[in-house]
């Protein structure tokens, strides 16, 4: 294990200076932009195909940067439910994005930046501020100019904060919305400033309806007719259909959008996402790119290798499944919302999974199943391991305490994902420490002991009714104790040895309470150990119990742990995070004795 990871941070090494080595070869070339535009209907895919034209260009040594564009209103997204709109995904900095912004990170295993995502919102705010600053020196503000001038100016800022070769912009919505209208603008003037260094792709969809059996491309062609009355034509089709495309109907698709049919690329319904560059790969998607934008023709980099690895692995170990519960409150909407809400939780799960050659089942456990007077315990005897992600509010949580206590007195490996950490705190308050009525001020801001309290600076904001982006974002550093289970586990996937081992990490945040200071050594004194903290040593980042059996009346566990942070935010198909990764290491070895035992 300890070998396969430093051997994956060596490999990630050698393909870094490979890409170096190749860009050095090459004359610097002007920068590029790449639009993917999504025609005839949403949903089909679009951030996973602009998150795979990055990992195919990147492989030939290109430094990308993926740029996500949202036309809704919200300066961020994080004041949307992710019910409805996903997961909010967090930046370094802390800017709360939309969840595509998960998958570019994954996908281009590298940080995004703050440039690299914007709303109508933002744009909107910033022009009508400038406005207000009499920055327009008395000229009537207008949507075009001023606002698509706004958006090519941080398109192009983007490309050079990130200091890329090619910029890849999704534009959220469909060809035919009126609020992605000044977007498409913006790319179009683009494209006529510099038209060598300017290409769209749209994001198609060919449906095959049942009783005719047949691939229609029509509504394909219409959505071509559509962007062109914007004034831009597409340079490539990305056609996805839940079957490849034959030659004849890339032909067609060629002949009717005005585009070679090495330009039409068929995207069919695949098991994983992960594949999705591969079949790029094959069909030379990134090869035709760089011919189309004057790139010099370049080899795919050992990274790419890596890559097919993994995405190979990632569907491996059917004969050695586990099964991994999910506790949340948003399952009651069905299943789609549910992957979406907690989708780089799910991709964590699986990346580890892979490292630890095993296949992650997910299971949704509805935490409000365990609110009722007598809950069916037995049926959370299955789990080989238990997460309870972030959150927000009070439905469920008495749910998720009574799992919580469950797992911790069996010995069911359990994850705490930021909320998922609060709420083993109180719960180990209550049941351990003996604090009755033990809870977060997030509930009950008069309950009798406050575990997790509000910050002051938070208590300020929330009395000033200032709710968006004020919560505390992004990365920040924690400092961890020795010969804990958290400092072995970073320690064991920098590759370092126990005597060397890592002492502070970066770790993503999202979260408005902490754990009470007032009540951290009775805590302690019972027993759990708080193995990270801020380096000030005032903020709890993360709680764990020793590692031992349960049940001995020692509160020790095979694996309690919880983080104040996000950890799957930082999670990556070719960099697994180090606590996922010892979670489903210890839920395989219960796993393994489980089996064993079973079989006597
Ligand atoms: N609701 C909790 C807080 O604001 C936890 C947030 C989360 O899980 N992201 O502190």
């Amino acid at each position: 294990m300890k070998a396969k990871l430093a051997r994956k941070i060596s490999a990630n090494k050698i393909s870094k200076a490979v890409s170096t080595s190749a860009k050095n070869q090459i004359k610097k070339s002007p920068h590029k932009y790449i639009f993917v535009i999504g025609g005839v209907m949403s949903g089909v895919g679009k951030g996973i195909a602009t998150s795979s034209i990055g990992t195919v260009l990147s492989a030939k040594g290109l430094r990308i940067n993926l740029v996500k564009v949202d036309p809704y209103l919200n300066v961020d997204a994080g004041t949307m439910n992710p019910t409805e709109h996903g997961e909010v995904f967090v930046l370094n900095n802390g800017l709360e994005t939309d969840q595509d912004m998960g998958n570019y990170e994954r996908f281009l295993n590298r940080d995004a930046s703050d440039y690299d995502y914007m709303t109508s919102g933002m744009v909107y705010k910033d022009v009508i501020e400038k406005e207000r600053a009499l920055h327009y020196g008395g000229k009537c503000v207008e949507a075009i100019p001023h606002i698509r001038d706004e958006i090519v100016h941080r398109f192009e800022h983007a490309a050079k904060q990130n200091k890329s070769d090619v910029s890849i912009v999704e534009i959220g919505g469909t060809i035919g919305d009126y609020q992605n209208v000044m977007f498409i603008e913006a790319a179009r003037m683009l494209k006529m400033k510099r038209p060598a260094d300017v290409v769209f792709i749209m994001v198609s969809y060919l449906p095959t309806p049942g009783k005719l059996g047949e691939m229609k491309s029509r509504p394909t062609q219409n959505a071509a007719r559509q962007l062109a009355s914007y004034g831009v034509n597409t340079d490539f089709i990305i056609a996805r259909a839940e079957t490849p495309l034959d030659l004849r109907r890339k032909e067609k698709i060629a002949i009717s959008c005005n585009i070679p049919t090495e330009h039409v690329i068929s995207a069919p319904d695949i098991e994983s996402i992960y594949d999705v560059p591969v079949n790029f790969e094959k069909d030379r998607l990134a090869e035709n790119l760089m011919k189309t934008l004057n790139l010099p023709e370049r080899k795919t980099g050992p990274d790419f290798t890596e890559w097919k690895k993994m995405a190979k692995g990632i569907k491996n170990f059917e004969d050695h499944k586990l099964n991994i519960a999910i506790v949340g409150k948003y399952f009651n909407t069905g299943d789609f919302v549910l992957t979406d809400a907690y989708i780089s939780v799910l991709e964590a799960i699986k990346f580890s999974g892979y490292a630890n050659k095993v296949k992650p089942v997910i299971h949704t456990v509805n935490s409000r199943d365990f609110e009722v007077k007598n809950p069916d315990y037995s049926s959370l005897e299955q789990y080989d391991g238990i997460i309870v992600p972030g959150g927000f509010g009070e439905s469920g949580i008495e749910g998720k305490l009574n799992v919580i206590r469950y797992a911790r007195e069996k010995g069911i490996p359990y994850f705490g994902l930021c909320y998922g950490m609060q709420l083993m705190t109180i719960e180990y308050a209550r049941n351990v420490v003996g604090l009755k009525g033990a809870q977060t001020a997030e509930i009950d801001p008069k309950a009798p002991h406050l575990i997790i309290d509000i910050m002051p600076d938070q208590k300020k904001k929330i009395a000033e009714g200032n709710y968006g982006g004020s919560m505390r974002l992004g990365l920040y550093p924690a400092k961890l104790l020795k010969d804990s289970i958290a400092q072995e586990a970073y320690s064991v996937f920098e590759g370092k040895s126990l005597e060397k081992a890592t002492t502070s990490i970066k770790e993503r945040h999202r979260h408005r309470y902490e754990v009470n200071p007032k009540y951290i050594k009775k805590l302690q004194d019972a027993g759990l150990v708080f193995s990270g903290t801020s380096p000030d040593g005032v903020l709890m980042e993360i709680a764990e119990l020793p590692r031992g059996e349960a049940g001995k009346g020692d509160n020790k566990h095979p694996f309690f742990l919880g983080t104040q942070f996000h950890p799957e935010f930082l999670a990556r198909p070719l960099m697994p995070h180090p606590l996922f990764t010892e979670f489903i290491k210890v839920a395989k070895q219960i796993n393994k004795i489980k089996k064993a035992e079973n079989s006597k």
